[in-house]
């Protein structure tokens, strides 16, 4: 069988085991490659974490590929049909764990590099990757400290995409402009303990916050906007009583999330949850954590150079979208950067038997050279 370029790259990064925060030689496979067209290459690992900033030409403006080299742990391996750190290609699909996160674009974004370069050996700006391994874990070494390094030396990029897995049915459906913020919140509220047949004696918090935790539930936060859905408030976890049927609890937790638009702020979200609560009259304590802000990158150059590049590889009109989980995305937005998320499919990423479409590689490849192509070239 004849190799695409793509494929041949992505097999080589696919037989890393490189589960966060190992990177198990991955940037330096991809840093050999990138200096050989030019490359300045430095690697700069903090603590545990290696990551990795190539850039090529000292001008601006900076486009940045970024990505990472670290996956999710395999799972019950003998629910593999085949092994996940030996890449095998069945029914015109490559299994392999990292196979559509994201180790295939890590490979396209070489690629598509290498044959820019060859054609536009002086192309405007700079090309840059920011490649870390501790994207799936606590993110606390990676690209957060990445980019830290960067603002510090005043070293910034215009445009950045992000190799996520964003298709969902076809191959360039879908691109990430966003991602709404996430802010958790454990709440306590204070009752206290009694018997229940003497509830005169006692207070039952459940009683107590019930109302309150109905409000709650019911409340609209905003309607959302252009890019970003109605904000939603979740309670994940809530949790009173001893276990005993004649016991009235003493405290009731509850654990919550709002996954937020740009319409609202933690500030003011934390704000509404204290006056319903205040309204309900319960003594309560409250312990927020941001666990990501939200961000957008409006239609500008880079979406348009996305949409552009997907309608003439495959022929599809790409859809905005701001919904899923958060990304390291999240750290480089703040920089002022446009941002954008592009990848293969996300149907089985983090999943046993984790696949994509071999023919989706070297089309992705494609997309990514004529992106280079509309805002370098
Ligand atoms: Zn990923």
């Amino acid at each position: 069988m004849n190799h695409s370029d793509t494929l041949e790259l992505s097999l080589q990064l696919l037989r890393q085991p490189s589960v966060t925060p190992v990177d198990h030689d991955c940037q330096n496979i991809m840093a050999q490659r990138l200096a050989k067209i030019g490359f300045n290459i430095e690697n700069m690992r903090f603590d545990d974490v290696d990551n990795l900033w190539a850039r090529r030409g000292t001008e601006s403006p900076v486009f940045c590929f970024a990505g990472h080299t670290d996956v999710v742990p395999t799972g019950q391996l003998d629910a593999w049909n085949s092994d996940p750190f030996i890449p095998s290609i069945r029914d015109e699909k490559l299994y392999g764990r990292g196979a559509a996160d994201m180790k295939t674009a890590l490979a396209a974004m070489v690629v598509a590099s290498e044959r820019f370069v060859t054609k536009h050996p002086n192309h405007k700006g700079s090309i840059a990757f920011l490649i870390t391994s501790d994207e799936e874990g606590p993110s606390i070494n990676g690209t957060v400290k990445v980019v830290e390094t960067l603002e510090a030396r005043n070293e910034k990029m215009k445009w950045c995409l992000v190799g996520e897995p964003s298709s969902t049915t076809t191959l360039g459906d879908i691109v990430k402009n966003g991602r709404r913020g996430s802010l958790n919140g454990v709440l306590t509220v204070q009752g206290k303990q009694g018997h229940v047949a003497y509830p005169h004696l006692a207070q039952n918090p459940i009683h107590l916050a019930s109302k309150a935790i109905t409000e709650l539930c019911e409340t609209v936060w905003d309607n959302g906007n252009e890019y970003f859905p109605a904000t939603s408030f979740q309670i994940s976890n809530i949790h009173a009583g001893t276990g005993a049927t004649n016991v009235v609890p003493g405290t009731l937790d509850v654990t919550f999330n709002f996954r937020y638009s740009t319409e609202v702020t933690a500030e003011i979200l934390k704000q509404r949850v204290l006056e319903i609560l205040d309204k309900h009259g319960l003594t309560y304590t409250i312990n927020w954590t941001l666990s990501g802000l939200p961000f957008l990158t409006p239609v500008g150059e880079l979406v348009n150079a996305a949409r552009n590049a997907i309608k003439n590889v495959t022929g599809v009109d790409t859809e905005l979208s701001t919904s899923g989980g958060t990304s390291d995305g999240r750290f480089i937005a703040p920089t002022g950067a446009q941002v954008l998320e592009l990848g293969v499919l996300n149907a089985t990423i983090h999943q046993i038997n984790e696949h994509v479409n071999v023919a989706d590689l070297e089309p992705l490849a494609e997309i990514y050279e004529q992106i280079l192509e509309q805002l370098l070239a």
